[in-house]
């Protein structure tokens, strides 16, 4: 039934071009949350509640908070959060994650938000962050571009790729961090306080 149920938002998702995780960058992700034994994870952006619902169908000790601005998508994740009874375990919140303040610490933060915005998550969830947390981010690759922007003409894609290469800088000058990159999926990092 489970199973079921993820492959019609896989299967949405796919039908109304909503970017959820791929395949092997989720399952990356749900292993890295069993291995390490997190159990409070911080999502931004949850568009139609995915990857939210992988991570929290991990183990039924954990608990997710995840933002969403987009409305339409907020009403999606939640459907779709209450179809897996998982409502008391997944707090989704509605607004921009750069206005809303949260005083709880995480043991995980997951960056897959606007891409242009990265170092403004990173920098504005940083002390939610419990020692020893790790901070995950989505996308870095963003298609292969990252790496190769020859592929593109479009100003604003190379304007977003401009600003993922200087989150990735970010990331490797920022002491107080030891950052891992991995080519799976669409590119993620994994930033383990010192
Ligand atoms: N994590 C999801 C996919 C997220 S797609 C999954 O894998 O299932 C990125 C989402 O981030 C979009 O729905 C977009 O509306 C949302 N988003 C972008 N910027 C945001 C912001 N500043 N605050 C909250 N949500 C944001
Ligand atoms: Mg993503």
């Amino acid at each position: 039934m489970e199973y079921i149920r993820l492959k019609i938002i896989e299967e949405y998702a796919e039908k109304f071009n909503i970017p959820i995780m791929q395949k092997d960058g989720i399952k990356f992700l749900t292993d890295y949350i069993k291995k390490n034994n997190i159990k409070k994870i911080l999502e931004i952006g949850s568009a139609i509640g995915y990857s939210a619902i992988k991570m929290a169908l991990v183990s039924d000790d954990i608990k997710v908070t995840t933002i969403e601005r987009d409305k339409e998508r907020f009403e999606i994740a939640l459907k779709n959060i209450r179809e897996f009874d998982l409502n008391d375990r997944i707090d989704i919140i509605l607004g921009d994650a750069l206005e809303i303040d949260l005083s709880d610490k995480y043991d995980l933060i997951f960056i897959d938000a606007a891409k242009g915005q990265y170092i403004k998550f990173f920098e504005r969830f940083d002390s939610n962050l419990n020692t020893k947390g790790a901070i995950v981010s989505d996308n870095l690759s963003f298609h292969g571009l990252v790496e190769d922007d020859s592929k593109t003409n479009n100003r604003n894609t190379k304007q977003l790729v401009k600003k993922i290469r200087k989150y990735i800088d970010f990331l490797k000058s920022n002491k107080d961090y030891e950052t891992i990159f991995y080519k799976i999926g669409d590119g993620i990092s994994v930033s383990i306080k010192k």
